[in-house]
């Protein structure tokens, strides 16, 4: 059998690790910080294809992971849900009619008016995963130990560490491949959010185009974001806190007696095309620069490289 060594312990990473398993190879994830500390924690993490331009493996991509979670809803040990997002733009704007073909029937429907704050023209609602990263990370981790996959704390440097002692390496290392690829054409997209108690009877709110986003989770109420562009600090500044805390309770007056409990700032790792591919002549796999959408693709990419190994 052919033994895997993958680069990284963020969704991609996981998820590509989990697809492999499944399939019978033995799998050793090393990676230089594994959950808590990797960007996949520092998600909002709902299903949306967001910020992808003309790309389309990710209609396939996207598809396979809206399945993938939603095989996962069953075991409520995932963290993994399935929740309303409603999303409205102050332009015209349809709705994204290439999901129809692989979301559930009538889960998707254009909003009236009335059920939207004023200052949006249209909005629509659709079914979503959300992934509650404090929950779903670790449980992926739990499920690949049981399954005997092995975690190495290490950052490598070279490709060459592994690529004797391994059938295959996948590089799934987010930003990381800047400098383990020499790939400058990767970069940060700063995303910085503020954190308020759980809401229970909340939807997902997306304006995409600011972007601004609520996620209620179990553990917090994310209010989102930033989209600041080569953007390295993590620090949040809290300029930029109060802001989205002033819009929340603007928009719904009804978290204005909640106060905000932290906040956070995550790297998104971007690159124009993501890339999913074998190293020419080498028994590398890429699999890195997925942007803010890294879990909305990251299980129709894994199955890409189960593919790839395969033949
Ligand atoms: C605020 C925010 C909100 C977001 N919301 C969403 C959302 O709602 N939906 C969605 O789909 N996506 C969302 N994203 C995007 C998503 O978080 C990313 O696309 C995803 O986390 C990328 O995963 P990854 O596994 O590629 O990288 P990471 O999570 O960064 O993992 C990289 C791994 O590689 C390791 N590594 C790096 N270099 C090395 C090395 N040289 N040696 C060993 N290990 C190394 C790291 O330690 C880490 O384990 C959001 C991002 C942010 C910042």
């Amino acid at each position: 059998m052919k033994s895997i060594a993958i680069i990284g312990s963020g969704i991609c990473g996981l998820s590509t690790a989990y697809t492999l398993v499944e399939k019978g190879y033995p799998v050793t994830i090393y990676a230089k910080d594994f959950p808590p500390e990797t960007t996949s924690n520092r998600a909002a993490a709902f299903w949306f294809p967001y910020h992808i331009e003309n790309d389309l493996r990710c209609i396939r991509w996207s598809q396979a992971s809206y399945h993938k979670y939603l095989s996962l809803l069953d075991n409520p040990a995932t963290g993994v849900s399935m929740r309303e997002l409603q999303k409205v733009t102050k332009s015209s704007d349809a709705p994204a009619t290439y999901w129809k073909d692989f979301i559930p029937a009538g889960s998707c429907r254009l909003m009236d008016k009335t059920e939207f704050p004023g200052e949006f023209q249209e909005g629509y609602t659709i079914q979503v995963p959300l992934m509650e990263t404090q929950i779903f990370l670790f449980w992926l981790m739990d499920f690949l130990s049981q399954k005997g996959v092995k975690f190495v704390k290490d950052e490598i440097k070279e490709f060459s560490e592994l690529i004797a002692k391994y059938s295959w390496v996948i590089n799934c290392t987010g930003l990381g491949s800047r400098e383990l690829c020499h790939d400058q054409s990767i970069y940060p997209i700063r995303g910085q959010v503020a954190l308020m108690a759980p809401q229970k009877h909340m939807p997902i709110f997306l304006y995409e185009e600011q972007p601004f986003y609520i996620v209620p989770r179990k553990d917090a109420t994310i209010i989102g974001g930033t989209f600041e562009e080569n953007v390295w600090d993590t620090t949040p500044e809290t300029a930029t806190v109060q802001r989205l805390y002033q819009q929340a309770t603007d928009l719904f007056p009804q978290l204005a007696d909640c106060p905000v409990t932290g906040s956070w700032a995550g790297l998104r790792p971007y690159r124009k095309v993501i890339r999913v591919e074998q190293e020419a002549g080498q028994n590398i796999i890429h699999n890195y620069g997925h942007g803010g959408s890294g879990f909305t693709l990251a299980w129709g990419c894994a199955e890409d490289i189960a593919f790839m190994i395969s033949n």
